[in-house]
């Protein structure tokens, strides 16, 4: 196992070819990319899969983006207007790609990065990658992803339930589950979109629910929700909490007698805990009239059933687990002491862990102003970082 204390750096100066080695090419990394680019700064983003932004061809295909076209841009290139206020997943995927061919990113596609360590020279990053590569970096961006890796919670019996299941990252439409009974489990997001993707391709369909979600309206008389989540980073808990109290009462109604009764926790107190409320895209409605049904959570399998929190036992021809992601950091660079008990990065953005100058990460957070704003913000203050920290000075571009 390697050595997880970083080498001195004090006499050592690592060799003037050097690039800043971006590890993943969806928007964190395209950006962080771009950003390294306008300061005359060499990146190389590797990209284990055969394109850029394939965390979004892989999602379903009714997804839009929840936040607004203009604060879902990437640096350096607006999205057309053309796409609408709130993108579709292809014209995501358009975008990415545009983004790479614009600003002439440099990409290498198929290279897994399984480890980063310090280089042994003292003088920057050495990372594994597919094929037995060996690469050495002046400085490292991580942007492997938030949803990295599909999270199925470990139920017990699972094995015994004999219907078709599925994580939510396989699902893409409701045509194979028309006139199927369907359990969702997770009122995420994605749970919630799911379902009513499912109820619309007619499926019956249950929505399982451990902890009550916060519902926001998607727009409210053209003010998006994203624009009160940018506000509200900069206002204390307690006070967004009473805010978002107020505004759920006025503009969702109460779905209590359908099991969906108000949180009791306040809005900004669960973003603090890692659960961005859920923008309504047709759940109060699908609610309302019974199209989706809400359940307890699922504590397990028994003879081929699920079996719910209050006991009920239920037969669905298909489940899909919206269960959620992990980050799986742990072997690229768990050995650097840079994660916390979560598995997430000590710091993030700009700054580096004190134990590993020079490697950075973006997009390890789920903002209440979108992921995809403060990816972009925080991009340019990376490479500003890389900048300053003297890494950027060995990986200048030509010219
Ligand atoms: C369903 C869904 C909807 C979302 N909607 C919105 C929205 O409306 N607005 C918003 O702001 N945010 C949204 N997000 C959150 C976030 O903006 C996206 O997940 C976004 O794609 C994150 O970008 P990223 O670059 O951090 O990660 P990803 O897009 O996941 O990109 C990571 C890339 O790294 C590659 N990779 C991973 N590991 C390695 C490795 N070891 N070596 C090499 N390459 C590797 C992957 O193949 C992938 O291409 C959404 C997320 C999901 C899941």
């Amino acid at each position: 196992m390697a050595d997880s204390t970083p080498p001195t750096h004090s006499s050592a100066h690592p060799p003037p070819d050097r690039p800043v080695y971006v590890i993943g090419g969806g928007p964190g990394g395209l950006s962080a990319a771009y950003a390294l680019r306008a300061r005359g700064i060499r990146a190389v983003v590797l990209e284990k899969s055969d394109h850029v932004g394939s965390s979004w061809r892989g999602h379903y295909d009714r997804l839009h983006l929840h936040t607004t076209r203009r604060l879902s841009s990437l640096p350096g290139l607006p999205m057309p207007r053309r796409f609408g206020r709130w993108v579709s997943r292809d014209d995501v995927v358009r975008y990415l790609e545009k983004y790479a061919e614009h600003h002439r990113l440099e990409i290498v596609t198929g290279v897994e990065v399984s480890r980063v360590e310090h280089a042994p020279d003292g003088t920057g990053w050495l990372l594994h990658a597919t094929g037995g590569r060996e690469l050495t970096g002046a400085a490292v961006v991580v942007a492997t992803g938030y949803n990295h890796t599909p999270r199925v919670p470990d139920w017990p019996g699972r094995d015994t339930y004999t219907g078709e299941f599925l994580h939510a990252c396989a699902y893409r439409n409701a045509e194979p589950f028309a006139g199927r009974e369907v359990l969702v489990v997770g009122a995420g997001n994605t749970g919630a979109e799911i379902a009513v993707d499912l109820a619309d391709g007619g499926a019956r369909v249950r929505l399982s629910i451990r902890t009550v979600p916060h519902i926001v309206r998607r727009s409210t008389a053209g003010w998006a929700a994203q624009y009160s989540g940018v506000m509200a980073r900069h206002l204390p808990v307690g006070l967004v909490d009473r805010m978002a109290r107020q505004m759920g009462r006025l503009s969702v109604p109460d779905l209590s007698a359908h099991g969906l009764p108000r949180p009791g926790t306040g809005l900004y107190t669960r973003v603090t805990e890692g659960a961005v409320p859920v923008q309504d895209v047709g759940l109060i409605d699908a609610v309302r009239k019974g199209r989706v049904e809400v359940v307890a959570a699922v504590e397990g399998f028994e003879d081929g059933k699920a079996v719910l929190a209050d006991g009920t036992r239920l037969s669905p021809d298909a489940v899909v687990a919206a269960t959620g992601y992990t980050r799986a950091l742990e072997g690229l660079v768990g050995h650097l002491d840079v994660l916390d008990a979560r598995g997430r990065p000590v710091v993030q953005g700009p700054r580096s862990p004190r134990t590993a100058p020079g490697l950075y990460f973006t997009g390890f957070t789920n903002p209440i102003s979108g992921m995809l704003r403060e990816m972009a913000i925080d991009a340019v203050r990376i490479a500003k970082a890389i900048a300053r920290d003297g890494s950027g000075r060995v990986s200048r571009l030509p010219g």
